[in-house]
């Protein structure tokens, strides 16, 4: 009885979608597909703490140095390493995969330079709120501190897991043990692996040695892990699990940086770009995702500039509220390097990560930022559009 009413009901359901221009997939409809776009898989990726300064101009060679930049490498093996003439050159030096892979074929937004803005509307320009404005859509007053708490806001990702077709495929994967807080590990259920967290349970060799590593390495912050644990772990989780929706986070990048080391920042910055195209590379490889995902790459929080003020962010370091936003995947226009546009904000990536899963993340969060704009452009040629 149940079973047959269930079929009549989706009979009728599919005559009226047909009706409407749009056509059904054999198991399920897919909301993006729906709405003429291909993403399927949505990945947000946040270095922390990486000026645009670094992004869109490279190395800043007043800090190539002892003294201002605090580098343990001589200055002639610096200059060999991250200098170059030019800034075209000298950027793509240091992110090969954001310029010659990002910037051919997907969208780059915050080069103030270029007259391409983007800020945070946090006001205070360090990580849990920026984290939160990233994830929540809005930039919330409350949270006042990195040891601020469960998030009381609703985050995209918590929305997404609720949904029948994405439940149990939405992941967070962080150097920063934080993150089970930015992301209410207790109210939201997600799959969260942020941290120093050893793994339980059934163990492959790859496992024991990582969680042998964990136990034993020096880590210059206790609670932020090093980029390369949470890449291996966060590539044989995409391998076996596969996600739709992801969330990683690497943390180097801005301990280094408090710690004066401009060699070190920018060494992380360069690897944190080779993660991200390792694990572009990886999804392309995969039927789950070829063709199928969008990556978004993004930072919390901008920094001071100047022989000192690189080094810190927030009130007291004017230009840290800037930041910079990297979106590439199948349904986004290969731009490149946007100028002379409207502003952005950090607050419309929650939207937008929605929006590419064919979803209105203000239907749950009234107050989030709209989508970014010219990111989301349903390819006329997709299979199921409902364009004519
Ligand atoms: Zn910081």
């Amino acid at each position: 009885m149940f079973r047959a009413c269930t079929g009549r009901l989706l009979t009728l359901l599919s005559g009226l979608l047909l009706a409407a221009g749009a056509s059904i997939a054999a198991d399920s409809v897919t909301n993006s597909a729906q709405q003429g776009l291909r993403t399927e898989n949505v990945v947000l990726i946040v270095p922390d703490g990486v000026r645009w300064q670094e992004v869109f101009t490279g190395a800043e060679k007043a800090l190539l140095n002892d003294k201002e930049g605090g580098s343990w490498l001589d200055e002639k093996t610096l200059l060999e390493n991250f200098w170059r003439d030019d800034v075209a050159d000298r950027r793509r030096l240091l992110f090969p995969f954001l310029w010659g892979t990002v910037a051919q074929q997907g969208q780059l937004f915050g080069n103030k330079a270029a007259g391409s803005s983007a800020q945070v509307t946090n006001g205070v320009a360090f990580s849990y709120p920026g984290y939160n404005e990233l994830v929540a859509g809005i930039g919330d007053p409350r949270i006042d501190s990195n040891e601020f708490g469960p998030n009381p806001n609703l985050t995209v990702f918590e929305w997404l897991n609720g949904q029948p077709d994405l439940r149990g495929r939405v992941a967070v994967y962080a150097t920063w043990g934080t993150f089970g807080d930015i992301f209410n590990r207790e109210r939201s259920g997600l799959h969260i692996q942020a941290g120093v967290r050893p793994k339980t349970g059934k163990l492959t060799p790859r496992d024991e040695l990582l969680n042998e590593l964990y136990a034993t390495t020096t880590l210059l912050d206790a609670n932020d892990l090093y980029n390369s644990f949470t890449q291996a772990a966060m590539l044989d989780y995409v391998k076996e699990a596969q996600p739709r929706v992801l969330f990683v986070g690497y943390g180097e990048t801005d301990s280094w940086a408090h710690s004066g080391r401009y060699d070190l920042v920018l060494t992380a910055a360069r690897q944190v770009d080779r993660f991200v195209e390792q694990l572009w590379n990886t999804m392309q490889s995969m039927p789950q995702y070829r063709g199928k995902t969008t990556f978004i790459v993004t930072t919390d929080h901008g920094r001071g500039s100047g022989p000192v003020d690189w080094k810190e962010h927030g009130m007291d370091s004017p230009g840290s509220e800037d930041i910079w936003i990297a979106v590439i995947g199948p349904d986004t226009p290969a731009l490149g390097e946007r100028r002379d546009i409207p502003p952005v904000t950090q607050a419309q990536v929650a939207a937008t990560i929605a929006a590419f899963l064919g979803r209105d993340f203000r239907k749950a969060q009234p107050q989030a930022a709209a989508p970014l704009p010219d990111v989301l452009a349903p390819a006329p040629h997709a299979g199921r559009s409902q364009r004519p």
